[in-house]
């Protein structure tokens, strides 16, 4: 049993569809689970129409959700000649559930709703995806993965239900032993069938949940990069792919901001030991990355840069020691406001936190001023090296306003003016 994933960019166009058919030609085999995400930028769209419905501007909530189902329909008419019906008619239930709640007023939350409409992008691209790839005698079964993977009511961030999601994925990818399965990524449902998402960029964990589950030998995400690299090329010279990656690597990196796999991944893999591969969907020969429970023996150095940062200087109040009580206290508010800063460091008397800009930031400035003086630095850039040189921080750290720097043996992080 295989995994294929692909993400939004490998299926944001009727070229790219077709390239998926032959990539699954050529590289599947059955019994395969092929997992796929919302077309190009379709959940950003989504996320518009939600916006509008919930302000109460239902006028520009039905245009916006309008203008994604043509987009769609317009797909569909330039891949499918055969299966054009079936398919449309498939696409149509979920334009007229959508529609159906765009008139209605909200009366729920909008973390609800939000997943309701949201959740369509999968529906949709694996809808087409599915009869794309019988039309071009790829036989599949799509299967709607709400039926599959059981959450909470954490609309949002839902959190599966492992012990009845691994049932009904057993019990329902037994029943197709010898065919392609076609099935949404980032989607699940609650015990009433209410739809839920896994937070942004979540399909790559549900090809996770799916290899764990059907004891996969491999999961291959397909994207449009050549490998995992060491840097961003646009940023870094130096940058180089990296053939081979430790599931720990790969979490130490997305734990300082490095965005390559969505890190609730690593977890159902390394459980099971099934490695994890990155292939670049416009040229499948190319070795890509390779991210197995074994640490490769040397690795270069990978930088995360992080630009928009800000530093938060908490000082108590009173010049009283940062002790247990405030720490205490910070850590509450941290995971109160779900933030997660990208480096901490405290003193005698004071804390200093490095965040991404944005409103969670704001929130903590604000409720950290009821027990420490409030200092606020903007326009801040991070760089974290792993596996540095003494050469690289001193190429890298030469001539910047640097504020800080934190080191261990294996990684160091520079926070400088921009
Ligand atoms: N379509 C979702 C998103 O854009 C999930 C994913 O792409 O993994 O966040
Ligand atoms: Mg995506």
């Amino acid at each position: 049993m295989e995994i294929f994933k692909f993400g939004g960019a490998s299926v944001n166009s009727v070229e790219r569809i077709q390239n998926l058919g032959n990539l699954v030609k050529e590289y599947g085999q059955s019994p395969m689970v092929i997992i796929v995400s919302a077309m190009g930028k379709t959940t950003n769209a989504l996320e518009k129409v939600v916006e509008a419905f919930f302000s109460g501007k239902k006028e520009e909530a039905i245009q916006l959700f309008q203008a994604i189902k043509q987009q769609h329909i317009n797909t569909t008419k330039y891949l499918l000649v055969k299966e054009f019906n079936p398919c449309f008619a498939q696409l149509s239930d979920f334009f007229t559930e959508a529609e159906w709640m765009l008139h209605d007023q909200p009366v729920r939350e909008w973390d609800y709703y939000y997943d309701q409409l949201v959740c369509l992008g999968e529906l949709f691209s694996t809808t087409i995806i599915s009869f794309y790839l019988k039309e071009v005698g790829i036989p599949n079964q799509w299967l709607d993965v709400r039926d599959l993977i059981r959450t909470d009511q954490n609309f949002r961030d839902a959190n599966i239900d492992w012990e009845i999601s691994t049932n009904q994925i057993k019990q329902q990818i037994s029943k197709y032993p010898k065919e392609i399965i076609v099935t949404q990524g980032f989607i699940g449902a609650t015990d009433e069938n209410e739809s839920t998402t896994l937070g942004r960029e979540g399909s790559d964990y549900t090809a996770a949940v799916f290899a764990h589950v059907l004891d996969a030998e491999k999961v291959v995400i397909w994207k449009d990069v050549e490998a995992v690299m060491s840097a961003d090329p646009k940023v870094f010279p130096e940058a180089t792919p990296l053939p081979e990656l430790s599931f720990q690597e790969v979490l130490e990196m997305s734990f300082y901001g490095a965005q390559v796999i969505h890190p609730k991944t690593i977890q159902p893999l390394f459980k099971k030991g099934i490695p994890l591969y990155v292939k670049c969907f416009t040229n499948p020969n190319t070795a890509g990355t390779v991210i197995h429970k074994k640490q490769p023996k040397e690795l270069p150095p990978i930088w995360v840069h992080k630009k928009s940062q800000v530093l938060l200087e908490l000082k108590t109040q009173d010049y009283g020691f940062v002790g247990e009580a405030p720490m205490r206290a910070l850590y509450n508010w941290l995971e109160n406001i779900q933030a997660k800063p990208n480096l901490i460091q405290s003193g005698a008397i004071s804390v200093q936190l490095v965040m991404d800009d944005g409103s969670r930031m704001e929130k903590l400035a604000q409720i950290a001023g009821s027990l420490f003086d409030v200092q606020v630095m903007k326009q801040l850039e991070l760089l974290t090296i792993r596996n540095y040189t003494d050469e690289l921080i001193e190429k890298y750290a030469a001539n910047k306003p640097i504020l800080l720097i934190q080191q261990t043996p294996k990684t160091v992080q520079i926070l400088y003016q921009s």
